[in-house]
């Protein structure tokens, strides 16, 4: 395969924290790699390892006061049970590398059109606090240290995992250059949904159909009306039908209908994707590997035939 034309794939081998048996399966970072290489997508060399974000880039959305507890180990039985996480040092250098490899992706976005982070999209973490499995949020992150450099002025964030993403809203609610939007299961966690600048809660039980007519409305109103320079697109694996948290009806069909219909949309606007995994919590963990595996997929093709 032509380099020049491949998919950029970022990965590191330490975003695989232990959190001990956990429903949310960290291995799965490496699973996926493991396949991408296994069936050609991706040459092992060819994979491209992030630096951690530095403590400067971090406080470029979180408050001096979180990061201080971070860094110090300061946390009480009270954060971690609205992390959900048990919160270690290692799980600290996990998220400080993810946040360094979403700053990555959306570099590489913009120089290739597409790119895929193999981890990211913890769209959870406040400001000032990490909550629902996410320490810090990396996308976040990994934009706001875009705009600080000039590399970019406006971004569109596309958040289809099943949850609502509560902690991009809150960051960028009074920054009228990042539009966040979110599709989500409304009868779900977060209870508390600070205001997208759009937000969409679907039904219990919402299935193909009704997901993908809804993302061909709005994507392209988006797209349009903000002009971003640059997509982030949180491909979260949690809408499948067979999801252990979530309780929406996608089939895999249906999420990799999603996938394409958006890299679709936005090549059509001429805007590059930078794409982040999110959740995933199938009942069986290979079906979570295989979601992912497909939105890979989808973007390899995305980008084969952009440049086609
Ligand atoms: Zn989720």
């Amino acid at each position: 395969m032509d380099r020049q034309r491949s998919l950029p794939i970022i990965w590191h081998e330490a975003y695989e924290a232990d959190i001990g048996a956990h429903v949310f399966p960290t291995r799965k970072y490496r699973s996926l790699k493991e396949r991408l290489v296994r069936e050609g997508v991706v040459k092992e060399a060819d994979i491209r390892r992030p630096e951690p974000a530095s403590n400067e880039q971090v406080g470029l959305v979180h408050t001096a006061a979180y990061l201080e507890k971070i860094v110090n180990d300061d946390f009480s039985w009270q954060d971690n049970m609205i992390l959900e996480v048990p919160y270690s040092p290692q799980l600290r250098e996990a998220m400080w590398l993810c946040a360094g490899g979403s700053i990555l992706t959306a570099r590489l976005a913009l120089e290739y059109g597409l790119a895929a982070h193999l981890g990211g999209g913890f769209h959870h973490a406040f400001p000032d606090h990490g909550e629902g499995f996410c320490l810090i949020n990396d996308v976040a992150v990994a934009l706001r240290v875009l705009r600080a450099e000039g590399a970019i002025e406006r971004a569109t964030v596309i958040d289809c995992d099943l949850h609502h993403g509560n902690g991009t809203a809150a960051v960028f609610q009074n920054e009228a250059e990042v539009f966040t939007f979110s599709i989500h299961q409304q009868n779900n966690y977060p209870m508390y949904k600070p205001r997208s600048d759009l937000d969409l809660g679907l039904a219990d039980g919402t299935g193909d159909a009704e997901y993908l007519e809804l993302l061909r409305t709005h994507v392209p109103e988006i797209l349009n009306g903000h002009r971003p320079d640059l997509v982030f697109y949180l491909a979260g694996a949690d809408p499948y039908e067979e999801d252990q948290l979530g309780g929406l009806s996608l089939s895999r069909a249906g999420l990799r209908q999603r996938d394409e219909l958006i890299l679709q949309l936005a090549a059509g606007a001429g805007v590059p994707v930078a794409i982040t995994l999110a959740g995933g919590y199938a009942r069986r963990f290979e079906d979570t590997v295989d979601i992912h595996f497909q939105t890979v997929r989808a973007a390899g093709r995305q980008l084969q035939r952009g440049r086609g």
